[in-house]
């Protein structure tokens, strides 16, 4: 495995790249549902390549990327146990300069996490479009536990063109539910255990849908009754590209939840 750190040093290893390449972009701290992408991206192309990439345009001022955990020792081993071929590890000046040239999201960036946290999908795309672009990726993973991102990553794929796959993976969980992610962290014991209640609510509505509900609303109230103790920030029911949904429409349903502990958001959702 190989750790590249500028442009020029990726570039290079590109160009001599014959077979296709699996890419997993992340802000590193990795856990199992990276590793689950990671693994993914091995069994399905020649070559691997991992970003480790805090990528700073995606947050709002007063945010956490001061604080985001960085864990760069631990997460090459885990690139290098998971036979990784190359991990791009660049610094903030090797990925921004003075560039003019800037993506703008869509409007319904705008909406949901785009609502609390507006610019995060620009930047998000920003990082993203240079990454397809240095990579030349055959295959990109991403989790659908960051759902809007996803479906915002496909439209821009779509919008523009751009030569590369697009390949949606199943949000790892602990073992009692709670869904991985790097900020699980920041929880205390407490919270930790109030958590459960996200998923556990998530899977509710998906039994009541299973069993032939349909409307929009008793879904959400079954989801803020088993939430009622906790401090949510949404509960939003959409359809696969993030269009507000009538009635429930089996296969092409999202239902998403953000809740609060402290300062710390902790998303979820599931697909139906
Ligand atoms: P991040 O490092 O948080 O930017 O995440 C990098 C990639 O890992 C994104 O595509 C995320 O959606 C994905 N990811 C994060 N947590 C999970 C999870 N629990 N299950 C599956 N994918 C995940």
């Amino acid at each position: 495995m190989q750790v590249l750190k500028t442009i020029k040093e990726l570039q290079e290893v590109r160009k001599n790249i014959t077979g296709t390449v699996g890419f997993v972009p992340t802000m590193g701290a990795l856990h199992n549902g990276h590793i689950s992408l990671i693994k993914q991206a091995r069994n399905e192309n020649d070559v691997v390549i991992v970003s480790i990439f805090v990528n700073p345009t995606q947050f709002l001022p007063g945010e956490d990327l001061d604080a985001y955990p960085r864990k760069d020792e631990a997460d090459k081993k885990i690139c290098q146990m998971c036979k990784v071929d190359y991990v791009f590890m660049p610094e903030i000046s090797t990925m921004y300069g003075n560039e003019e040239i800037l993506i703008k999201a869509p409007n319904k960036s705008y909406i949901l996490e785009g609502k609390t946290r507006p610019g995060h999908f620009d930047g998000v795309l920003r990082v993203v479009l240079k990454l397809f672009n240095l990579t030349q990726a055959t295959n990109a993973y991403f989790g659908k536990k960051d759902a809007q991102q996803l479906s915002l990553i496909m439209q821009m794929v779509k919008d523009l063109f751009l030569p590369i796959n697009i390949i949606p993976c199943e949000i790892i969980r602990e073992d009692d539910g709670l869904a991985l992610s790097s900020r699980n962290i920041y929880l205390d014991a407490t919270q930790r255990k109030d958590a459960l209640l996200i998923s556990k609510s998530l899977y509710m509505a998906g039994s009541l849908i299973a069993s032939g509900e349909r409307n929009i609303k008793a879904v959400e109230n079954k989801l803020y009754s088993i939430m009622q103790t906790l401090d949510v920030e949404y509960v939003a029911i959409v359809d696969r590209e993030f269009n507000e949904l009538k009635i429930i429409e089996p296969k092409n349903t999202i239902i998403l939840v953000v809740a609060r502990f402290g300062n710390t958001r902790l998303l979820d959702n599931i697909w139906l």
